[in-house]
């Protein structure tokens, strides 16, 4: 997307906002300049198809994951001038789960992704899961935690341990604390259920401080998920 298109949306998706404030509700009808300039219309895919094409691409990355490629020339001169994403992925920064691959193989303009360690909900990733939604018109957000987590192993020591990390990794993992106070002392495996309660709260988060996600997710225009991927595996397994 070139900087016009941005500067150009990112004017509309303000728009959006204000106007929605102000009326109590959100002017969605009109479509995306982004997706109109390449002539995209906004994705077809309901929430629960969007789910179901994620579940069965990471079906095919564990039984073929050498079928997991793409005619990436073709594809990138399609979306120059645009993009209409069929789901949004908050992801670990861990080089182990690039949500492509996991989901199959996928291919330019089809993922709206966040990536951050721990995946971690901060102003930033709320306005870009926002932007998606609402902007892009991508029907689902999944907050995807991974096993092995090395943010979420930090938030479990700090927990424990009271330890100080360095830098501005300790306030980076403070989001994830919260999650790990709560499953400290717990039944099972300390770090796997913090994974699975980080990702859970990070979920919850997104609806409740994001206005715009929470108007799409009532009107049932996007579902807001979570899920947990085995870095041995290769499987998403996703909490309902
Ligand atoms: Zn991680």
């Amino acid at each position: 997307m070139c900087q016009s298109c941005i500067d150009q949306s990112r004017r509309k998706f303000l728009t959006l906002s204000a106007a929605g404030a102000a009326a109590g509700a959100l002017a969605l009808s009109a479509l995306p300049a982004p997706a109109r300039a390449a002539g995209l219309l906004p994705t077809s895919l309901d929430p629960d198809a969007a789910l179901a094409k994620l579940k069965e691409g990471n079906a095919n990355f564990m039984k073929s994951p050498e079928l997991c490629a793409n005619a990436l020339d073709k594809r990138r001169s399609d979306l120059v001038e645009g993009q209409a994403p069929w789901a949004t992925i908050l992801s670990c920064a861990d080089s182990r789960v690039p949500p492509e691959l996991v989901f199959g193989g996928l291919n330019l303009g089809e993922l709206f992704i966040c990536r951050n360690a721990g995946n971690i909900a901060d102003t930033d990733v709320l306005g870009t899961i926002e932007y998606g939604a609402a902007v892009l018109g991508s029907p689902l957000v999944v907050v995807l935690g991974h096993s092995n987590c090395g943010a979420i192993k930090a938030a479990c020591d700090v927990a424990k341990t009271g330890a100080v990390l360095p830098g501005f990794i300790a306030p980076m993992i403070d989001s994830i604390l919260p999650a790990a106070r709560a499953e400290m002392g717990k039944e099972g495996d300390f770090v796997a259920n913090t994974i699975r309660e980080s990702a859970k709260m990070t979920a919850e988060k997104v609806v409740r401080l994001s206005g715009i996600v929470r108007q799409l997710v009532e009107e049932k225009k996007v579902k807001v998920v979570y899920a947990v991927y085995d870095l041995e595996s290769g499987k998403v397994d996703f909490i309902d």
